[in-house]
């Protein structure tokens, strides 16, 4: 069997090393203490925070018959949250989503939990180098310790992070470099009294914020009051260097205009930065794949900017690669 290791314990990652599993030697190697990337929950106190992706979409037929067998399992569930649209300059008004919404339960990280679960995932250990090594691709890690040899190398992370890890010969670093990224801040508040809100979900204009959810009001959640709010990303952009501290004061000052007296102080406030947060130019490709070096990659970065789009992204490049290691295994 051929080895193969992959870059990152996102949506992507982890669809790719379920995918291949049988037929290969997959080890998943993951910089976070945690699974799910960008699929990310937060435990503060008595507080649950989804702080990167707020819900998904399934509009194609393969993500859906995922989906569908874990709505079934109670570990994805439909979120149907009252939605408005705030706006600094203009009256709220409210919105319709006219496609299911879904959410991961009892947070947006446990699907890929779950998903893993037979999977081979070493998980606080950053890929820091990738060099040629005497039996394939030799792997290290941040402190320069060897994590093995690999015949076939995939990064799942987004594309900035990929270019940064992925060896000068790889034939597509331009396509890598070509790709853009937003940042994005993801403020989480947490309330001892539940403050009442007309809404569950908002999409806020002209304003540093871009949307407000109320965390508590997805399934399988704890009830304390739990709110996410997350910056604009053209904002965030100007931001990105800023301290943390005036960022918040930023976000808390903007929030206090759109909802002023509706919102009590709140006990519980923190910060996440997201760096590579929003693809805002895609590749139009379903991956990238180097076939005579063994490298490849995916992401949501590929085809979009959405979970759907790295569950495709990296279930393709896996069709692709399956019948590449089932060539190479009988030639
Ligand atoms: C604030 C925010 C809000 C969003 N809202 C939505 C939404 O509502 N709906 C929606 O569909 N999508 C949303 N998204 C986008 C969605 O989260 C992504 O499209 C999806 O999660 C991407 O999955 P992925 O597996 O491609 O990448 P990621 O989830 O980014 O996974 C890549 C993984 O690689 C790891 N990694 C990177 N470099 C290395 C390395 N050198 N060594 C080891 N590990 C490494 C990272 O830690 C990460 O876990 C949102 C994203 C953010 C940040």
């Amino acid at each position: 069997m051929k080895s193969l290791a992959i870059i990152g314990a996102g949506i992507a990652g982890i669809t790719l090393a379920r995918q291949l599993q049988d037929i290969a030697e997959v080890r998943v190697f993951e910089k976070s203490r945690g699974f799910g990337g960008r699929m990310a929950t937060r435990l503060d106190g008595p507080y649950r925070f989804d702080h990167g992706a707020q819900f998904f979409t399934a509009r194609s037929k393969q993500f859906r018959s995922l989906i569908n067998g874990y709505v079934a399992k109670n570990q994805i569930a439909a979120w149907q949250p009252r939605v408005l649209t705030l706006d600094t300059e203009e009256k709220p008004f409210k919105r319709e989503w006219f496609e299911p919404h879904y959410v991961a339960v009892p947070g947006m990280n446990n699907l890929c939990k779950v998903l893993a679960q037979e999977l081979n995932v070493i998980l606080d250990t950053r890929v820091a180098n990738i060099e040629a090594g005497e039996k394939g691709w030799l792997l290290k890690d941040s402190d320069g310790e060897q994590l093995g040899q690999f015949d076939w190398v995939i990064s799942s992370s987004p594309a900035p992070q990929a270019d940064e890890v992925l060896p000068e010969c790889f034939a597509y670093k331009s396509e890598l470099s070509d790709v853009a990224f937003s940042p994005c801040f993801s403020l989480m508040l947490g309330f001892e009294s539940a403050p009442k809100l007309n809404f569950d979900a908002a999409v806020v204009r002209n304003s540093v914020l871009g949307w407000i959810a109320l965390n508590s009001s997805k399934q399988g959640r704890p009830p304390f009051f739990s709110l996410v709010v997350h910056s604009d990303n053209e904002w965030a952009q100007e931001q990105l260097e800023c301290n943390l501290d005036a960022v918040r004061h930023n976000m808390l000052a903007a929030l206090d205009e759109l909802l002023g007296d509706q919102l009590p102080p709140p006990d519980h406030i923190t910060i996440h930065r997201w760096t590579h947060a929003k693809t805002e130019k895609s590749l139009e490709e379903d991956f990238l794949l180097d076939e005579s070096n063994r490298l490849a990659a995916c992401g949501d970065w590929c085809g979009g900017n959405r979970v759907e789009d790295a569950y495709l992204s990296a279930l393709k490049l896996g069709e692709h690669l399956k019948t590449i290691l089932r060539r190479e295994a009988n030639p």
